[in-house]
């Protein structure tokens, strides 16, 4: 599916909800859904509004977080709570990665993982539909697993120097 059949389609989904509530067609939200399929993975709130205000659309913090509310509860975004920060993704047709998370330091790769995602569509669930998924590994990114043994390398290195002195 090309981004633009991907927009297409989640403004399909938003129009359908909003008029079945009678919700107003505000072009806010059609300018935000637009904005968040517009990044390629994850994204911020301060970002997400920056991106907007280069396209001319000013709108306050509390619309935003409303805004993304809502479409994680039409399914068409994840929040990602991550240590320290809280990042979003559009997750219409976007299974095709896993998320690296660092324990230590909280940092998020993406990493495209085609053996686990097709073990997951091959999976067969029990009486259940499944919608979508988010999995994320926990782990030690390598520039934690540099900070967290150089100190005790260096110690040892003391170590050694002070028993070569006595
Ligand atoms: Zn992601
Ligand atoms: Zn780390």
């Amino acid at each position: 599916m090309t981004n633009n059949a991907i927009k297409k389609k989640v403004r399909g989904i938003l129009d359908y909800y909003l008029v079945r509530n009678k919700h107003r067609k505000t072009p806010e939200r059609y300018a935000i859904l637009d904005a968040v399929y517009s990044f390629d993975g994850h994204f911020t709130l301060e970002e997400l509004g920056k991106l907007l205000e280069s396209r001319n659309f000013r709108v306050s913090r509390a619309t935003l977080y409303n805004t993304m509310k809502l479409f994680i509860e039409l399914r068409l975004v994840v929040r990602h709570r991550f240590i320290g920060q809280t990042k979003y993704e559009g997750c219409y047709k976007n299974e095709n990665h896993i998320h690296q998370v660092c324990t230590v330091c909280g940092s998020v790769d993406e990493i495209l993982s085609p053996e686990i995602v097709s073990a997951i569509s091959a999976t067969r669930f029990h009486r259940f539909h499944k919608d979508g998924f988010t999995l994320y590994i926990y782990g030690v990114c390598a520039k934690c697993q540099r900070r967290l043994s150089r100190p005790k390398n260096s110690n040892s290195d003391k170590d050694k120097k002070e028993q070569k002195t006595k």
